[in-house]
């Protein structure tokens, strides 16, 4: 066995996946997943520069609109957003329920010359750990696709509306995969957030219950991410049952778009 094949062997076996890996749906297994060393080449997986030109200022022109000051960052991941928001002036908290992924976004920010104000927490249980009510929670990178029951996106969705100011916002986006699904376009072309260069994201097996993606680095690595396939549409809809009065859907940044153009939706919810 070669050594590229030796360090994929090596790290494959820290996630646990079982024998199973087409039968992990699980919610809470994104413990299991975001381990240390993918955590460690998260950051080369999204390229921090590369993602900051592809998104341009989208999202701060988006909270400057509403007004909004104070943001709850709920999947910070490694920092990127958190980490640009407290630079263009926001004061944001970064919730994450992986100590892995929350460890190094804290180590990001110092890189920087900042302390990030981290709180470790699963969204199911939101409410529980964050006090007080902020103007606008990002939820971004694709990380609602996480929760694979239902029953757990209405209540997670609720526990966003619940720390949302009256007027609050909830930014979220999710990869296309109504065009993965359907078979439509010619999947990741345009690299928004995974553009790290050597570095390969790519859909294992998709069916309407699971999208499990094959990430393989430069060293030879390989992790796997189990997700389910939202559709975009049955997302604005969970959104207004959870009681956001005005849901607009950008693809990729853009306002108009054909639906199976875009790699990324994102979805701007509003309370008021
Ligand atoms: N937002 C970051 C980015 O764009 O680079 C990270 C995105 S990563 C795909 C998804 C993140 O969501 C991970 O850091 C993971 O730990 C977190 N996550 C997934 N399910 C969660 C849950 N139920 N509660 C809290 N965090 C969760």
């Amino acid at each position: 066995m070669g050594n590229e094949q030796n360090v994929a062997t090596m790290a494959n076996q820290e996630q646990e996946f079982g024998e199973e890996p087409l039968e992990v749906r699980e919610s809470g297994h994104y413990q299991d997943e975001y381990i240390k060393g993918f955590a460690e080449r998260w950051d080369d997986l999204i390229d921090w520069d590369g993602r900051a030109a592809s998104e341009g200022d989208f999202f701060i022109d988006v909270l400057r609109q509403h007004g909004a000051k104070h943001v709850l960052d709920v999947a910070a991941g490694t920092g990127f957003h958190s980490v640009r928001l407290q630079e263009a002036g926001f004061d944001v908290v970064s919730v994450d329920g992986s100590p892995n992924m929350l460890a190094k976004a804290f180590a990001n920010g110092r890189k920087r010359g900042m302390i990030l104000r981290t709180v470790h927490s699963d969204w199911r249980w939101l409410s529980r750990d964050i006090v007080g009510r902020y103007d606008a929670i990002i939820c971004l990178g694709n990380s609602f696709t996480h929760l694979f029951d239902e029953n757990q996106r209405h209540r997670v969705l609720a526990e966003f509306y619940s720390v949302l100011a009256h007027d609050g916002i909830l930014i979220l986006d999710q990869r296309n995969y109504d065009a993965l699904l359907d078979n439509q376009g010619d999947g990741p072309s345009h690299q928004y957030y995974y553009c790290g260069d050597d570095v390969k994201a790519e859909p294992e097996h998709v069916d309407e219950g699971l999208a499990r993606f094959r990430y393989t680095f430069a060293d030879g690595s390989v992790f796997h991410l189990n997700m389910f396939p939202l559709r975009r549409d049955y997302v604005r809809g969970l959104m207004r049952e959870a009681g956001f009065q005005q849901i607009d859907t950008y693809g990729d940044f853009q306002e108009s778009y054909k639906h199976y153009d875009p790699d990324f939706f994102i979805h701007v919810a509003q309370k008021a």
